[in-house]
């Protein structure tokens, strides 16, 4: 609509507009219950039937196998990388990471005070362009679990398939690429995302786990971390964040009508070629350093050669209602995200912006 602008945050991130106006006529009185969601209880039918159908439609979506367990929980991405080894290992566990960006050196990090991760690639000295062949991966004969980070939302590197751990899980940050495209849930033992890129407000954290490992918790694990107890309780043990729940209810409905995800990965890809095809033509004017095999569908980093006009480039952009470029502040340049939400028009107003640009400043 005229008074809403592209918007390329990273997230928080655009939401589709049929589920805003869809959210917008519902608030006030939500489907005749006299209240709206905000105001419900938990425990009442009505967010019941709200979380059940949020649960199944994303099921549905995934065609997520049924000795899996979806879980809708709150603490953000970060929080799993605490819960993640407070639940599947013990203090003197080892567990292999594979960092291809500042997110999977983040879930490091934090895994270094529960439990002995050891990084068998990382991809810092190269400034995170790249994903390992994985044959050539030396990982630990006793890992519990090979943690990987789906896609970088920084750096703008996605896996396009996925390395088999020798040993134990495959456990993946899937934060920034959730619902973009399908994927063998069957293949990991964990995936988990904040819903604040592609598929909801932030607040709601989506947590799927295979049954058979929930319930290996340690003593310590706080209570608000322990899957088997969240799992029993079928996210409802506390009070969970009932309204970011219903909307990403709606984005689940909104993306089983537009034909599920194979649909919804073959307009992601034509969104992101549109984009990194004008980068690759622009004869170095604009560059993503990003090795092209792994380029995410999702963020699209790039700088300009002449990086003294990057402030310009930002202003004049904003000023033609394309809003948040400005890449991540640990890497500078641009970043345009480019989530389900984002319109095919979005990027071709970017596309054409960016050559104009060009024209006028080359
Ligand atoms: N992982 C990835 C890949 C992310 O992009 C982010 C957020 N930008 C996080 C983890 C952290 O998520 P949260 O802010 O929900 O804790």
């Amino acid at each position: 609509s005229q008074d809403r602008v592209f918007n390329f945050a990273a997230g928080p991130a655009t939401l589709p507009e049929n589920v805003l106006l869809k959210a917008q006529s519902e608030l006030y009185n939500w489907r005749g219950s006299g209240m709206s969601v905000m105001e419900m209880s938990h425990r009442g039918k009505e967010f019941t039937s709200i979380i059940q159908k949020a649960e199944a439609d994303l099921r549905a979506l995934l065609k997520i196998p049924e000795d899996y367990a979806v879980l809708f929980l709150q603490g953000g991405a970060t929080s799993q990388f605490a819960a993640i080894p407070l639940n599947l290992c013990q203090a003197d566990d080892t567990v292999d990471c594979l960092v291809t960006g500042s997110w999977g050196d983040k879930a490091f990090k934090e895994a270094q005070k529960y439990c002995k991760p050891k990084v068998i690639w990382s991809g810092k000295s190269e400034k995170y362009v790249r994903i390992p062949a994985f044959d050539g991966l030396e990982q630990s004969p006793d890992a519990k679990y090979l943690h990987i980070c789906a896609n970088e939302t920084i750096h703008g590197v996605e896996f396009k398939d996925y390395p088999v751990p020798k040993n134990g899980l495959l456990i993946a940050d899937m934060s920034s690429n959730f619902c973009s495209k399908p994927v063998d849930v069957s293949k990991f033992g964990l995936i988990y995302a904040g819903a604040q890129k592609n598929v909801g407000p932030s607040g709601v954290t989506i947590v799927i786990v295979r049954k058979d490992v929930i319930g290996n918790a340690r003593d310590i694990t706080p209570v608000m971390f322990d899957y088997k107890i969240h799992a029993e309780n079928n996210s409802l043990y506390n009070t969970p964040p009932c309204y970011g729940i219903y909307v990403c209810g709606l984005v689940f409905e909104d993306l089983l009508a537009q034909g599920g995800l194979e649909e919804v990965e073959k307009r992601n890809k034509k969104k992101a070629e549109l984009l990194y095809n004008a980068i690759d033509e622009s004869k170095g004017f604009y560059r993503c350093p990003v090795e092209k095999s792994v380029r995410s569908l999702m963020n699209v980093p790039f700088t300009l050669e002449k990086s003294e006009l990057e402030a310009e480039f930002i202003k004049e952009a904003a000023k033609e209602k394309m809003v948040q470029l400005k890449g991540h502040r640990s890497v500078g340049g641009m970043r345009a995200s480019i989530y389900n939400a984002m319109p095919l028009a979005g990027v071709e107003k970017l596309v054409a912006f960016m050559k104009d640009f060009q024209a006028r400043h080359a």
